[in-house]
């Protein structure tokens, strides 16, 4: 599975580069991520500004990105203030950039939940000695294929400084961190075994991580039916703007209509119809969101969690224990 991971998302890639963060509200700004031509991805960031410095979800994991977030900080003149970085979830699109923010930002303090330690234990590990396998055999690879290979390794050895200082694990508490008033939650059993959710008060943002995710849910390391349950969690809270881990910003509304939609998907994978009928459902649900020429990727995606997560027999395999 590993493996196929790993082809389907070098196959899957579109543009490149991180711009700047931009401004969503008084103090509140996102860093989209970007999904390259042969490489990997990385997740959104929200960069969070407090009386005391900066509140940072997400990290990225391409140098680019995380440099765009450092330089954007000390940019704006907090560039020695505390910093706090909450990491939604262990995968390397949120959580590699870690590495680079700890070696150039003393006193940094991490929250994430304690599912990062299991994953770098199982999960990481597995794909690590899988990109040393892939990298010991370079001629079996293109060159955008091994390049993204070496850019995970090197994180992955790396993996102390990926490591939360401070682990989460109530399902709701209130937390204020560099001076802003903020409500972090962990839901386990839904995307990676360990999801953390950040409701900043004062400007209503909700940042979900990958719990919503476009131009589809990504299953890679989901409990599908834990997912819809995590939705409603997020629906109990009050947001007007919903940061996804990946795509466009949402309004409440459209969150609603993506956790409709997420549940027909559902349906329909439990039902007697095809992967294409279900994946032309989804992406006329979607369409809002899903430009025309990101359809192809976005079918073929579908089709990949299909075979491989949604109608497998082993489906259910991440609804009991985390990763
Ligand atoms: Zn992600």
């Amino acid at each position: 599975m590993l493996r196929h991971l790993l082809v389907l998302s070098l196959m899957l890639c579109t543009a490149a580069h991180a711009a700047a963060p931009q401004t969503l509200d008084d103090g509140v700004f996102w860093l989209p991520g970007s999904h390259a031509p042969g490489a990997q991805p990385d997740g959104n960031s929200v960069l969070l500004r407090g009386a005391q410095g900066w509140v940072l979800v997400d990290s990225g994991r391409h140098a680019a990105h995380t440099q765009a977030l450092l330089d954007f900080m000390r940019a704006e003149g907090q560039g020695g203030a505390a910093l706090a970085l909450v990491n939604s979830h262990w995968h390397l699109d949120h959580l590699g950039g870690n590495a680079l923010i700890r070696q150039q930002w003393p006193g940094l303090r991490v929250y994430a939940s304690a599912a990062v330690d299991g994953a770098l234990q199982g999960w990481l590990a597995a794909y690590r000695r899988q990109l040393e396998g892939l990298i010991e055999k370079p001629q079996d690879l293109d060159e955008s294929s091994l390049s993204s290979a070496r850019i995970d390794l090197a994180l992955l050895q790396q993996a102390e400084r990926l490591r939360p200082d401070e682990r989460l694990s109530a399902p709701q508490q209130d937390l204020t961190l560099a001076g802003r008033k903020l409500r972090l939650g962990v839901i386990k059993g839904a995307v990676s075994g360990g999801d953390v959710w950040l409701l900043d008060l004062a400007s209503q943002t909700l940042v979900a991580g990958d719990l919503v995710t476009l131009p589809v849910p990504f299953l890679d390391t989901a409990c599908a039916g834990g997912w819809q349950a995590a939705l409603a969690t997020l629906a109990a809270q009050p947001f007007t703007r919903l940061v996804p881990g990946h795509g466009p910003v949402l309004s409440r509304q459209e969150f609603q209509h993506y956790r409709e939609s997420y549940g027909r998907l559902l349906q329909c994978a439990a039902s007697a119809q095809g992967p294409g009928a279900c994946a032309d459902q989804w992406l006329q649900d979607a369409a809002a969101w899903i430009a025309p020429a990101e359809q192809p990727r976005a079918r073929a995606m579908l089709g990949y969690y299909f075979q491989q997560h949604l109608r497998a027999a082993t489906r259910d395999r991440f609804c009991s224990a985390p990763p």
